[in-house]
């Protein structure tokens, strides 16, 4: 029956020996049922964690001591195929005891993390943050116009100033985050179209900055652009979404002082790099902010965690990069590039 299973199946025994592999484990790995029997888990598949780190390595997960504990929570681990290549799985799993708890091995499961299954789970994230997302905007729409509407004659004209502002705000938000997720299913499905036109870097940077500092007043930036630097081939619409992003970003989570936006031409592309003299990132969470929904926990009110992800989403169809450098106590810094494309061949293109 084992053999039927469409999933990968292994059994490994209280050494971590694969003491059973059915054929969809050749499908997934390459590696025979049969060559596979007897060889130690962790010498023939490599298993990696999300991190990067070894599992079923010579430990088990924490959870093995417990002796109540029958099931492995799913995790994602990547393994390597026989040719070498690495594939990322969804494992899921039992542990196997003895009557008296001992364990004396462990049935894995495991699943491809394709493409497909992978928006599939993210599709159900998404919907689950952004209910929550627009709830809370929209119940003080509400809350405020009915407020209004009931109270009209009794309030006074500051109240209703203060309401309407709040309902404008909310309303900002709700649009705010609905492009965001257009955007991300845009970028995902690779359905996202650019409108190229000539940009000039340090003109976008300038208005943007004046712009930020309508909400924040005390914005202290330097901005420095190299003479004559060369205009991009770049849609500008996308590129203000993702320098208001950084400059956005570093004043709400660094300090909107002593904050500098730099431009750099190097070679065959351009760099802009955002610096705040904030906190900084420690290197845990680094590589985390590009993450669709990631937010720290710094104990003050994040965004929807999305920005980062989209920037990135955003500098990558333009065919550049974008990354982050930070130093504890004493700031991060996001710089993307762009590359300098040939016009001729651009407009051909
Ligand atoms: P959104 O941009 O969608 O409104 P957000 O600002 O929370 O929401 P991102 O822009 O993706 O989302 O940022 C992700 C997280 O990274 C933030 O919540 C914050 O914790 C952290 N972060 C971003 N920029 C900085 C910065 N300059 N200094 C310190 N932490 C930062
Ligand atoms: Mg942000």
């Amino acid at each position: 029956m084992i053999d039927l299973i469409p999933d990968a199946i292994l059994r490994l025994d209280a050494d971590r020996r694969i003491v059973l592999a059915n054929p969809a484990v050749e499908r997934l790995t390459g590696h025979r049922p049969a060559d596979l029997l007897g060889a130690v888990c962790a010498e023939v598949l490599a298993p990696r964690g999300r991190d990067g780190h070894p599992v079923l390595d010579g430990t088990w997960h924490r959870s093995a001591s417990m002796r109540s504990v029958r099931l492995l929570p799913e995790q994602e681990i990547t393994v390597t195929r026989v040719d070498g290549t690495d594939l990322r799985t969804y494992v899921t799993g039992c542990y196997e005891r003895d009557d008296d708890g001992r364990l004396t091995g462990v049935v894995l499961v495991l699943r491809a993390a394709g493409e497909r299954q992978h928006q599939a789970s993210s599709g159900i994230e998404i919907v689950s943050t952004v209910s929550h997302e627009l709830r809370s905007p929209l119940t003080s729409v509400k809350g405020y116009t009915s407020l209004l509407l009931n109270r009209w004659e009794r309030l006074n004209d500051d109240q209703k100033k203060m309401m309407l502002e709040q309902v404008n705000h909310d309303a900002d938000r709700v649009t705010r985050l609905i492009t965001e997720l257009l955007d991300i299913s845009r970028l995902e499905t690779g359905r996202l179209v650019l409108r190229r036109q000539l940009v000039d870097l340090g003109d976008l940077a300038s208005t943007i900055i004046d712009k930020v500092k309508m909400e924040y007043a005390d914005l202290d930036v330097e901005l420095s652009m190299p003479a004559a630097f060369p205009r991009v081939y770049a849609d500008p619409d996308k590129l203000e979404q993702v320098i208001t992003n950084l400059v956005e970003n570093a004043c709400k989570y660094a300090s909107p002082q002593g904050m500098r936006v730099v431009g750099e031409v190097d070679g065959d592309e351009v760099a802009m790099a955002v610096s705040d003299q904030g906190e900084g990132i420690p290197d845990s969470d680094l590589p985390k902010v590009f993450t669709k929904f990631f937010r720290r926990d710094m104990g003050k009110p994040t965004g929807t965690g999305l920005g980062l992800f989209i920037s990135r989403g955003l500098v990558e169809a333009h065919g550049g990069r974008l990354v982050a450098t930070s130093v504890l106590g004493q700031g991060t810094t996001f710089r993307f590039t762009l590359p300098l494309l040939d016009l001729d061949e651009a407009l051909q293109s």
